[in-house]
């Protein structure tokens, strides 16, 4: 769509005079944490139903709740941020020594690497659960609901539809045996906003088929939209190396298996990260603040874009108009069974992952492709491809000529995804209020060329620059677009002989 021309103006206002900070930690005790009944220390989560359980007695623990943050996003205003989103001290000590309260021993836990650790000499366990301003203790945390069997079987199943063109080498390879439960950080967002609209939006009237091309009769209507709008836990990766993914990791598979069930997070106890790994927060507010702003954006607009629905040729919007009264800022860690492989292509390595949301299940992942055989094949569907379109007696028979190519691309995108991403416009939960609508009929006009209206904008996503540059650069340095060459040559040698 061309943008060039168009009178946008964009404008989001964000009140950031008083920052109120909610302390979600109270009554957090670091050390022993004992069994009420029993005295154990020995305390996980039980999957089944989601609360953690003495491993001795099999007492089960309420989940505690975190007071003070606002539960009703339409009376939210101003900023509230969680003690868990504060800025990350630097040199923030990570190393915590506790005295053991059975032995006396000294213990020591790396919060960097485990927020737990066992005393060598009573076995008890000592937990960390007062925040360390290095990232690692979040307010909330979403416990693990699918077992590991389960997500075995997804990913088997994920990569067993994908078996025909995978690299032999990762077939050979290929075993869920090691597969990991982590728990990422993410920075959740909750936002209360006002958003207003106003452009120009199309209907068609009627189409007409000429030779050689088809033009449209239609109506133009005066739109404006003006609502409030409750954004309910925007959630976003808040590790800089997922965020921001890189050229060797297939890093937009975790994010495409968003979005989370974020109402059921429970506040945080280490007891839930025992038997899983987990990865520390190292993104603060200030850097995520931008994207966030944008994302809210985009899903204020598409709010906007379900009651435009009459409107078959889209909507050009010259004003846009978001307003955040109100945002709540908290971190969590979410739950992912991860098997990743590492394929190496010479002096290159690729890492590949299939992830599994450990609450929905959904499964996304990159298989490695063999090549050699993917390209082969296209070659044998193109060459079909040509045929068809030298004795199919059809006006638009040079589709035929595409067959390759396409067959290339569908497969690509089937095994690799690398054009995967959370869809938060639409996926986010929202709340939308007060909707103002005006439609008021403007002109008609015929023969019009373009199927669309022009300067069509109100299926932009701002949000997405951040996630498009990732997939730009993985595009640019993945071996794909040398791939297609490389077949795009061998379908014109082909044509020559
Ligand atoms: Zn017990
Ligand atoms: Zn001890």
């Amino acid at each position: 769509m061309d943008n060039s021309n168009s009178v946008t103006s964009n404008t989001t206002n964000i009140n950031t005079e008083d920052t109120k900070v909610i302390q979600t930690d109270v009554g957090a005790k670091d050390g022993q944490e004992k069994c009420p009944k029993c005295g154990s220390t020995d305390i996980t989560l039980n999957v089944n139903t989601g609360k953690l359980r003495c491993d001795f007695c099999r007492f089960e623990f309420e989940p505690q709740k975190v007071e003070g943050l606002e539960k009703d996003i339409s009376k939210l205003n101003g900023t509230i941020q969680t003690s868990g989103v504060q800025n990350i001290v630097a040199d923030s000590k990570s190393v915590v020594t506790f005295k053991c309260s059975s032995c006396g021993a000294e213990v020591v836990v790396d919060t960097a690497e485990a927020s737990q650790a066992r005393c060598h000499w009573c076995r008890n366990m000592l937990s960390v659960n007062q925040q360390v301003p290095n990232g690692s203790i979040p307010d909330f945390v979403l416990p693990f609901k699918v077992k590991k069997e389960e997500a075995k079987q997804e990913i088997e199943k994920f990569v067993g539809k994908r078996k025909f063109f995978a690299n032999p080498t990762f077939r050979k390879e290929f075993t869920t045996e090691n597969i990991m439960g982590v728990y990422f950080p993410y920075i959740l967002v909750d936002i209360n906003s006002h958003s207003s609209f106003s452009g120009l939006a199309e209907k068609t009237l009627r189409t007409h088929y000429h030779d050689n091309n088809t033009t449209y009769d239609v109506s133009q209507y005066n739109v404006e939209r003006e609502f409030d709008l409750s954004i309910n836990g925007l959630t976003i990766e808040s590790n800089s190396k997922r965020l921001n993914g890189s050229s060797n990791e297939t890093s937009n598979i975790i994010n495409a298996i968003m979005p989370f069930d974020v109402d059921n997070c429970v506040k945080y106890d280490s007891n839930f990260l025992k038997g899983y790994t987990s990865e520390k927060r190292d993104l603060n507010v200030d850097q995520v603040k931008g994207l966030i702003k944008n994302e809210a954006e985009d899903i204020a607009r598409f709010s906007a874009n379900e009651s435009l629905t009459d409107y078959d040729r889209g909507v050009s919007w010259a004003s846009q108009n978001v307003e955040i009264k109100g945002e709540q800022w908290e971190s969590a860690y979410l739950p992912v069974w991860l098997y990743s492989y590492q394929q190496i292509k010479g002096d290159k390595s690729i890492l590949h992952y299939v992830a599994v949301n450990a609450r929905t299940k959904e499964t996304i992942g990159s298989v490695p492709i063999h090549m050699p055989k993917l390209i082969a094949v296209s070659a044998l569907v193109e060459a079909l491809g040509i045929f068809l379109m030298l004795n199919v007696d059809w006006d638009y028979s040079f589709v035929f000529a595409l067959l390759g190519i396409i067959f290339f691309a569908i497969n690509y995108f089937n095994y690799r995804n690398s054009n995967a991403r959370n869809t938060y416009e639409t996926e986010t939960k929202k709340e939308i209020r007060n909707l103002r609508k005006v439609d008021n009929f403007y002109r008609e006009r015929n023969n019009v060329s373009s199927p669309y209206i022009s300067n069509q904008n109100n299926k932009n996503l701002s949000g997405q620059d951040t996630t498009s540059q990732v997939i730009n650069s993985l595009m640019k340095n993945s071996s794909v677009m040398k791939e297609f060459n490389e077949f795009n040559n061998l379908v014109n040698k082909g044509d020559k002989k």
